[in-house]
């Protein structure tokens, strides 16, 4: 297999990238075939030329055969298509599909199904696809080999036209067969059977007329990354959750500011074939914050619970408020609380004190705790003086324990319902470039 500006599977460590963090980690493409002579290598040289031009640095391409002769050249009609649309496939090298390759790879386009049956016997059923189905079609790409030069040409106009649209989401990659196929959007996580944003992101998109379809799936740490690109590269994107927050930053092209301030994702989708990456979080929670403090005035002590993905994004939004003066950080694990507080380097943000020992204006629990209903992060009777407001980020029963006892005590408290609409509205503008209709997530959720 060859791999673009690296030369095979091997090289893939070597290669740097553009995206947030720089930290040196691409996305291996690999195109499979049988004999790895015309299909996959035409497929390889077209997409190197497209991420090419498109900028896209983070892709490396290749290709290999499921029955492929090692060294063998590209066939004669491969030859003379790629040639008439500019591309010179004569140093091509004919490699096989082995488990060290399908273990290389981040995502392998299969030609046909029996290539696909090959890639998954080797151990890549989570990495394969056919190049048909990603680009919105049915059936296998055609096999040209034996036909005339003719045949070879139309074969390689059509998988130039899949191609284009698994790298940029073109609309007209996505292919005529598939012109009505929704796009697909996903919450990313584990567990995400919890999740409402389904509920809301479908409500929105039916209101709008929108011919997308929004799904909750459930992926493993070493498949995120692998899905959220997929996703977002044929013209579909979605949202990141718990604990995936901060694993995908490396599979991002591009990010905003708020990703790259709190170090956490929560929201994708493709732009220019570049897969961008924001933290809508930030915008949600400061929604919510503005309602709750609207007349609680300046130099606010805030007691914040939790240092997860979704606690960076509380302290970045609160970095941003004028009124806030202090905030301090409470964590199970302590090690967390610190990294969080390294992360800011902020003289605002410090380690709270023990509970007696504090006395906030303003409790935000962004823990997990309390999404089974059951238990309270905190016992807000155990401060030294109770605060007169709380937000409780936990959305899932309505009423945490928390925001319960908040209220007995006499005071407000906002739950995660209100964040929860605010950021998915913000998701949503990204992926559109306009917003949701008015009110129709926040009625979804009635
Ligand atoms: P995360 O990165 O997994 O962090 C989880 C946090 O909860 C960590 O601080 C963790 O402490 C703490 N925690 C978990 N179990 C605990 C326990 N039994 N006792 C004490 N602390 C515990 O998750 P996240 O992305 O930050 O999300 C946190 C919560 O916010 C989730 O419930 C999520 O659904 C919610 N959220 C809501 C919205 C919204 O729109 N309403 C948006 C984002 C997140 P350790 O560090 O010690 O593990």
């Amino acid at each position: 297999m060859t791999t673009g500006g690296g030369g095979g599977a091997g090289a893939r460590g070597r290669l740097g990238r553009a995206g947030p963090g720089g930290s040196g980690r691409h996305f291996l493409l690999t195109f499979v075939c049988t004999g790895n002579t015309c299909r996959s290598p035409m497929a390889e040289a077209i997409a190197r030329r497209i991420a090419a031009r498109a900028g896209i640095a983070t892709i490396r391409v290749g290709s290999a055969g499921t029955d492929a002769w090692p060294g063998q050249p590209a066939s004669e009609g491969a030859l003379r298509a790629a040639s008439g649309a500019g591309l010179d496939l004569t140093s091509h090298r004919a490699t096989l599909l082995t488990a060290e390759v399908v273990a290389a790879s981040d995502l392998l386009l299969c030609m046909g199904r029996s290539h696909l049956r090959r890639v998954e016997e080797l151990g890549g059923a989570q990495t394969a696809r056919l190049l048909t189905e990603m680009a919105g079609a049915a059936g296998d790409v055609p096999d040209p080999f034996g036909g005339n030069q003719g045949v070879y040409d139309a074969a390689f106009a059509e998988i130039e036209r899949m191609v284009r649209g698994v790298l940029t989401g073109a609309d007209s990659a996505r292919g005529r067969d598939a012109a009505d196929k929704p796009a697909v959007y996903a919450v990313l996580g584990d567990p995400v059977a919890h999740s409402l944003s389904p509920t809301i992101h479908n409500a929105a998109f039916r209101a709008a007329g929108r011919n997308a379809h929004y799904i909750a799936r459930r992926v493993s740490a070493g498949e995120c990354g692998a899905v959220l690109r997929e996703l977002a590269l044929v013209g579909g994107g979605g949202n990141v959750t718990v604990p995936h927050k901060e694993r995908v930053l490396p599979f991002l092209d591009r990010c905003t500011e708020a990703v790259e301030a709190t170090g956490a994702c929560n929201t994708f989708w493709a732009e220019g074939g570049h897969v961008w990456g924001d933290n809508t979080d930030v915008a949600g929670f400061l929604h919510s914050w503005k309602r709750l403090t609207a007349d609680a005035g300046d130099d606010l002590d805030v007691l914040l619970l939790g240092a997860g993905g979704a606690a960076r994004a509380v302290a970045f939004a609160l970095l941003q408020c004028e009124e806030v003066g202090r905030i301090r950080v409470r964590n199970r694990s302590p090690e967390r609380a610190r990294a969080l507080l390294r992360h800011f380097a902020d003289p605002r943000i410090a380690s709270a004190p023990p509970p007696p020992a504090c006395a906030p204006d303003i409790v935000v629990n962004a823990t997990s705790v309390g999404m089974n209903g059951r238990r309270s992060p905190l016992d807000l009777a155990a401060l030294r003086q109770a605060p007169a407001r709380v937000a409780d980020l936990v959305y899932a029963p309505v009423l945490t324990p928390f925001c319960n006892q908040a209220r007995t005590m006499g005071a407000s408290a906002v739950d995660g319902r209100e964040m929860l609409v605010r950021q998915a509205e913000a998701a949503y503008a990204r992926w559109f470039g306009e917003p949701p209709p008015k009110g129709a997530m926040s009625r979804a959720l009635d």
